[in-house]
């Protein structure tokens, strides 16, 4: 097996392990730094991210109110350390990456223009037109280049963590185009390896993000926090889940039911007004929104068609020019993927899934329990977007805390040993078991694809928008089946070269761990909070629950659920009113 050594190596080339590997190379040039990513750092899924980035610029705007409307938008649920760190740098980090070459749109005056965005009290969102993660995206990639001593392991799939007596060390990794496995070596590794938003059938999230990180985190013995806080976005196209972005919202758009009526003025979240109102009807958070939706569809207010039940997002008014100037994408997607111009029909839309709130629990510089282990990005659960994410906090902390976690690597690894030799026996092991168990394996009769959507469909069933008791252990029992199923899958494909199946296997197992770790931790937590509303359990309960949901994997049966309190330091918690 070919062995390589590094001193840090970033698992993921999407925006958090871009940011984190300009952190390291500015901190300490001497460190041999290395990126793994399975996809071209391009098509990391940052490169999709729409509507934009809040941070704190405009002159009536302060970081305390950015942070009150993350802890309120997190119902409270969001460690406020992480929040005060966070709204503190993130304005800094906007203005480096222009300074990357990031084109913010503008005003006509040559300030930076900021968009309205959910749950946010003023305008704070940045954005380069409607395509914002890819210019950020683009600005980290090209600003790395600058750094000659990045070694990037392209279209290499990570499949297991290296872990010696309690101390990361390194992964193993399978080279898509020859199927070799290699062993590379590191004294701290960073895990920037995204969502997970493919364990559930219906999702704005591309197909590469699968949870890698978390279920290599789970298996290495480092926890899992908050995994309970699915983020449902209302506004996906019915048939595939296209993000249709918060920005049309923000821009003034409106949600209306089959009879033409703005339907959120139901839910407690004001009334209509001439111009919209921050906080306000579609400018309300996306769990309220997505949660109206269910609503209105228990109502029979909503549209039936061949994709499920649907409503309206109507942005006629906003005027083509607008449209144009401002939601260039929206247009096109509409066009192209559903057939209809905004400038003249309404856009049918639907929630889906969009994010994952929880993730490998870290402290705010990135680290985990596991010695020489860190991560950031949506992998990672640092805390600060609790049980609800605002729109566009996202990149923002994509930024802030790749940083940090490349900084407090770079520290570390300055002052760590080598690895242990005896590692290499674990690669070793590591590529027998990838070929006894799915190369060379002729025998078993179940197929990756039935499992895996057997297993999207008890996700959707189990811990959709609403959950009970009764939803949560149906969804634990199927997961068990569906794992123990998994061991008697059968692959067609045994050659080395670009094997996808052997890469959708082995995302399917993760799979299946990072799903048993949301229904569990979706039973621990008996309260409505956020995104994790029980039916059974309408009501928020900071006696018992003001606390994070901590999974740790367990060899055998399901993960054991603790809790960790939050961290509160200026902001008690209170009620989340929106539209008042
Ligand atoms: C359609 C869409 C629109 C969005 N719009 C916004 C927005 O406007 N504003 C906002 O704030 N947020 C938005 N978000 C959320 C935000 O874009 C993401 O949370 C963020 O970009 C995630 O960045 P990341 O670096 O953590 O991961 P990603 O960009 O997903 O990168 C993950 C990386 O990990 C690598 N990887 C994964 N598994 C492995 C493995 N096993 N081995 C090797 N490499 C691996 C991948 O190759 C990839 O490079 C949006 C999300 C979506 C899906």
């Amino acid at each position: 097996m070919e062995v390589t050594a590094h001193d840090i190596l970033l698992i993921g080339g999407g925006g958090a392990g871009l940011r984190a590997a300009i952190a390291i190379a500015e901190a300490d040039p001497r460190l041999n730094l290395a990126v793994v990513s399975k996809v071209y750092p391009m098509r990391s899924h940052t490169v999709s991210a729409e509507g934009g980035a809040a941070a704190v610029i405009a002159a009536n705007d302060t970081i305390d109110e950015h942070a009150y409307d993350t802890i309120s938008g997190s119902d409270w649920l969001a460690d406020q350390d992480a929040v005060e760190i966070f709204v503190n740098n993130v304005t800094h980090e906007m203005l480096r990456l222009e300074h990357w070459g990031c084109p913010w749109s503008r005003e006509p005056d040559g300030r930076i223009a900021v968009r309205p965005f959910g749950g946010m009290k003023k305008e704070r969102t940045w954005f380069a037109a409607d395509k914002t993660g890819f210019h950020m995206l683009h600005s980290l990639f090209q600003t790395s280049l600058k750094y000659g001593e990045i070694k990037r392991y392209d279209e290499t799939f990570a499949t297991r963590l290296l872990v010696d007596d309690g101390v990361v060390g390194g992964v193993v990794a399978i080279e898509l185009a020859t199927g070799k496995i290699r062993a590379i070596m590191a004294k701290a590794v960073i895990l920037c390896t995204g969502g997970c938003g493919r364990v559930f059938p219906f999702t704005t999230n591309a197909n590469i993000c699968t949870g890698d990180g978390m279920a290599l985190a789970f298996r290495a013995g480092a926890p899992l926090k908050d995994m309970e806080m699915v983020q449902y976005h209302p506004t996906g196209l019915p048939q595939t889940g296209i993000l249709i972005t918060e920005a049309t919202r923000g821009e003034g758009g409106w949600l209306v039911n089959k009879d033409g009526y703005r339907y959120l003025q139901d839910y407690d979240l004001g009334k209509p007004t001439p111009t919209p109102v921050f906080r306000s009807m579609e400018l309300g958070p996306r769990d309220r929104l997505s949660q109206a939706f269910v609503k209105e569809m228990e109502k029979g207010r909503t549209l039936k068609g061949p994709y499920g039940d649907y409503v309206h997002l109507d942005l006629r008014h906003l005027g083509e020019k607008k449209i144009d100037e401002k939601l260039p994408m929206v247009r096109e997607l509409c066009r192209n993927y559903a057939n209809i111009d905004p400038v003249h029909q309404m856009i049918p839309v639907r929630p889906v899934v969009h994010y994952m709130m929880g993730g490998i629990s870290t402290d705010s510089s990135g680290a985990t329990p596991l010695k020489g282990l860190y991560a950031a990005g949506e992998a990672a659960c640092v805390s600060m977007n609790g049980a609800n994410r605002l729109g566009s906090n996202s990149l923002g902390e994509l930024l802030v805390f790749g940083a940090r976690a490349g900084t407090s690597a770079a520290q570390y690894a300055s002052g760590a040993r080598r690895p242990s030799d005896r590692l290499l026996a674990q690669a070793a092991d590591e590529e027998r078991r990838i070929e006894r168990e799915y190369l060379n394996r002729n025998s078993g009769r179940e197929r990756i694809a039935k499992l895996r959507e057997e297993m999207q469909h008890a996700m959707e069933s189990a811990c959709g928008i609403y959950r009970t008791r009764q939803t949560l252990e149906e969804g634990a029992a199927k997961l068990a089946e569906l794992k123990q199923r998994f061991g008697g899958i059968t692959l067609d494909d045994h050659s080395r070269t670009f094997n996808t199946q052997l890469m959708a296997a082995l995302e399917l197992s993760g799979m299946l761990e990072v799903a048993e770790s949301m229904v569990h931790a979706a039973l621990w937590r008996e309260e409505s909070r956020g995104a994790h509303q029980r039916t059974d359990f309408p009501k928020r309960d900071d006696q018992k629950f003001l606390a994070h949901s901590i999974a740790h994997r367990n060899a055998e049966g399901p993960p054991r659920i603790e809790s960790l309190p939050v961290t509160i330091t200026r902001w008690p918690p209170g009620e989340r009113v929106y539209g008042r």
